[in-house]
């Protein structure tokens, strides 16, 4: 069967789409054949290689995909051919202190597939059963494979780590990508006034269109400021930051007093440095946020699959082209999640 792999990290040219052994589907492991995969900017740091990971190579890449279930292994009890599923990239142990807590997304053992583990972008995969998530019929494989790792990191976000409440004022930063896009409409949702940023007019309008009330260009305009100006120099309630970089201290900046700060990433730098006295004087709150744990999954999956939340793709790709793909999430271009499609299952 054909994949998508690298041998070695670096640029986008060393991904590839090649032939690789079948899986096998051991003890717990069910087969799927993917219709969809998705991208996400992890599938962009794994290439370029992160600090402490070894991975086997050739690796195969990606954490999001959808398809049809082929074959099960020895004990599988929730799946049987011919079901339609997504992946839950998210793996644990369900030993340690944290899990045996109900906090699988701190497990010390925590694995994302296609980071730490095997990914899932190739024509057919083995994943272990906890790995996947059922789709209803009638939601379609460009839906099913986009949805899982963004809305399930901005829904533990956004309604777990920062309880949004009603009422309540958030800013959503880079309201065009896919966490982005997902916490915007989830904020909403949850009742509150939402602010968000884009860099373009086209953005902007796709932002007010999910549910932000107040929509930023941060390309003209110093979004601390705006956000400060719209809200009587008060500040909004809860930051969902994902960028980090240059954008770190304007998101303490856009904090009410007791505001709170939510980041699961920083794909614009992960050293800033942060004014310490800002903190502490505004009485602060910085929480980490890292993917979702099953329930949460479900919970926001089940409004994604009725329609409640849209999960907008800008492009779809055959997998031959995830080079291009790597190029639209680096260069920003466009907004939505990137689709992936086997080559034998792409048609145009
Ligand atoms: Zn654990």
């Amino acid at each position: 069967m054909q994949a998508v792999q690298y041998t070695d990290h670096g640029g986008r040219e060393v991904v590839t789409y090649d032939e690789t052994p079948d899986p096998v589907a051991g003890p717990g492991d069910v087969l799927v054949d993917v219709r969809a995969g998705a991208l996400n900017h992890l599938d962009v740091w794994t290439r370029e290689g992160l600090p402490g990971l070894d991975l086997e190579m050739p690796h195969v890449p990606g954490s999001d995909a959808a398809g049809v279930v082929v074959e099960t292994g020895e004990a599988v009890e929730r799946f049987a051919a011919g079901d339609r599923v997504a992946v839950n990239a998210g793996g644990y142990c369900g030993q340690c202190e944290f899990c045996r807590h109900g906090e699988p997304t701190m497990c010390v053992d925590y694995e994302i597939l296609g980071e730490h583990r095997p990914g899932v972008h190739a024509e057919r995969v083995a994943v272990p059963e906890d790995n996947l998530v059922e789709v209803p019929v009638g939601v379609d494989w460009e839906t099913a494979a986009a949805a899982p790792l963004v809305f399930g990191t901005a829904w533990r976000m956004v309604v777990t780590r920062a309880d949004l409440a009603p009422g309540e004022t958030v800013l959503v930063l880079g309201a065009s990508g896919g966490v982005g896009h997902a916490a915007v409409q989830i904020a909403d949702f949850a009742g509150a006034e939402v602010f968000a940023t884009a860099s373009s007019e086209r953005k902007l309008d796709y932002a007010r269109d999910i549910g932000a009330d107040h929509a930023i260009n941060y390309e003209t305009a110093d979004f601390a400021d705006a956000v400060r100006e719209e809200t009587g120099k008060r500040g909004v309630d809860v930051v969902v930051d994902h960028v980090g970089g240059d954008t770190w201290n304007d998101s303490l900046r856009s904090l009410a007093h007791g505001g709170r700060l939510v980041t699961c990433g920083a794909t614009a730098g992960g050293r800033p440095q942060t004014p310490i006295p800002r903190v502490f004087g505004n009485q602060l709150s910085i929480l980490g946020s890292t993917m979702a744990t099953p329930g949460e999954l479900d919970d926001v999956l089940a409004k994604v699959w009725d329609g409640t939340f849209e999960v907008r793709v800008r492009e779809t790709l055959p997998m031959s082209e995830t080079v291009r793909g790597h190029e639209l999430l680096e260069d920003r271009e466009g907004f939505g999640k990137v689709v992936v499609v086997p080559d034998s299952e792409y048609d145009g």
